[in-house]
């Protein structure tokens, strides 16, 4: 991938696990936004906490970079326990899981990422551990292998997952507190690039942190990305101050554009408008001409494609809107039910 087509995108990038984790709010109160989901969160941290029990097993579903392991830490922090993380493509068999569920003490939070990416056998494994707090450890090999119950402490497991359809109803049905996480607006997101900024030790004014939040694809990931970057572009440019010009021309040389598309997003919507007409067309078929897996284009580009009105979902496909047009520069075409075609129509 060139490091144009990476700066927007809102999985994390590979060397950047240090520079996330000096920005994670330490409290909850610093988590800015998804009010729905914090307000809910501590309302159960508060019931837990007076029960002395462990929080119930909470589920966390949305797109990538919008604090969902951000929000397990927070939790396990509040509750005053350990949190383990892992994700479902790391674990392999039964035994990994064994190792982490054993190691847990009480009320601990065992945090999965990508849990839709959990194996069948291992999913099996975890249902009387969320249930009755139980593993069943196999003594012997072979469909009649002898297994052994285990105790283990009472723990929270919180799921994090891009694709909740992706789920068995078996496990969504053993979390007791289900959340989806939203993009999030624009003045959220310069709340966030402003907080961390100070972390930083940046100098930026208010302007400078709406124009980095206006482009960030309402992604905090995207935003706290797109301030490193552009911190160093003023650093060598501009003394080190961030105003909305400076972060306006750092991002104009990474190629984010108003929108906060980059190269993938307009690839996309300019394949299905010159190759198929506009659509519809299959995920499949979009994501070959790109030359990007199917599961990355659906859970990494679309959902803000979607939600920002340049893609619609039809039940035959994909259809670029006139948004997505006027965004290449071309002109939308008349389509069944416009006003222009219907008074011809009548
Ligand atoms: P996810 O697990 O959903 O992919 P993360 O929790 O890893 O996302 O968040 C990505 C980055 O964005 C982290 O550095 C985190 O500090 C920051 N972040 C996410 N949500 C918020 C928020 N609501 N307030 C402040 N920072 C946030």
């Amino acid at each position: 991938m060139s490091d144009r087509l990476e700066v927007t995108t809102p999985a994390a990038l590979p060397d950047e696990g240090g520079a996330e984790q000096a920005l994670r709010p330490s409290r909850l109160d610093e988590f800015v936004g998804q009010s729905q989901v914090t307000t809910s969160l501590q309302i159960s941290i508060d019931a837990a906490r007076k029960r002395g029990e462990a929080l119930d097993h909470v589920l966390f579903f949305g797109p990538p970079g919008l604090g969902k392991t951000t929000l397990a830490m927070l939790m396990a922090r509040e509750m005053g326990v350990q949190c383990r993380t892992t994700s479902g493509p790391v674990l392999e068999k039964p035994g990994d899981l064994v190792g982490l569920l054993t190691g847990l003490g009480p009320g601990d939070i065992l945090f999965i990422d990508e849990i839709h990416r959990l194996r069948p056998t291992l999913e099996e494994f975890l249902y009387p551990a969320m249930e009755d707090f139980r593993v069943d450890v196999r003594l012997s090999d072979g469909p009649h292998g002898q297994t052994l119950p285990m105790a283990i402490e009472r723990f929270t497991l919180v799921g994090a997952t891009t694709r909740f359809g992706l789920l068995t109803p078996p496990m969504r049905a053993r979390f007791g507190l289900v959340e989806r996480l939203h993009f999030y607006p624009v003045e959220d997101l310069a709340a966030i690039v402003t907080r961390s900024a100070a972390v930083l030790g940046v100098t930026m004014d208010v302007a400078g942190a709406s124009e980095i939040a206006r482009r960030a694809r309402g992604t905090p990931r995207v935003a706290n990305r797109l301030l490193r970057r552009v911190r160093d572009y003023a650093e060598v440019r501009a003394d080190g101050e961030i105003t909305a010009s400076v972060a306006a021309e750092a991002l104009a040389r990474l190629n984010v554009d108003e929108f906060g598309l980059d190269d993938m997003d307009s690839r996309i919507l300019a394949a299905i408008i010159e190759k198929f007409d506009g659509g519809p067309v299959g995920l499949a078929t979009i994501a070959a001409s790109v030359g990007e897996d199917t599961a990355t284009v659906e859970e990494v580009y679309e959902p803000y494609l979607l939600q920002q009105g340049f893609l619609e979902r039809t039940p035959r496909g994909r259809v670029a809107t006139a948004h997505a047009y006027r965004r290449l520069g071309l002109t939308p075409p008349a389509r069944p039910g416009d006003p222009q075609t219907s008074l011809l129509d009548g």
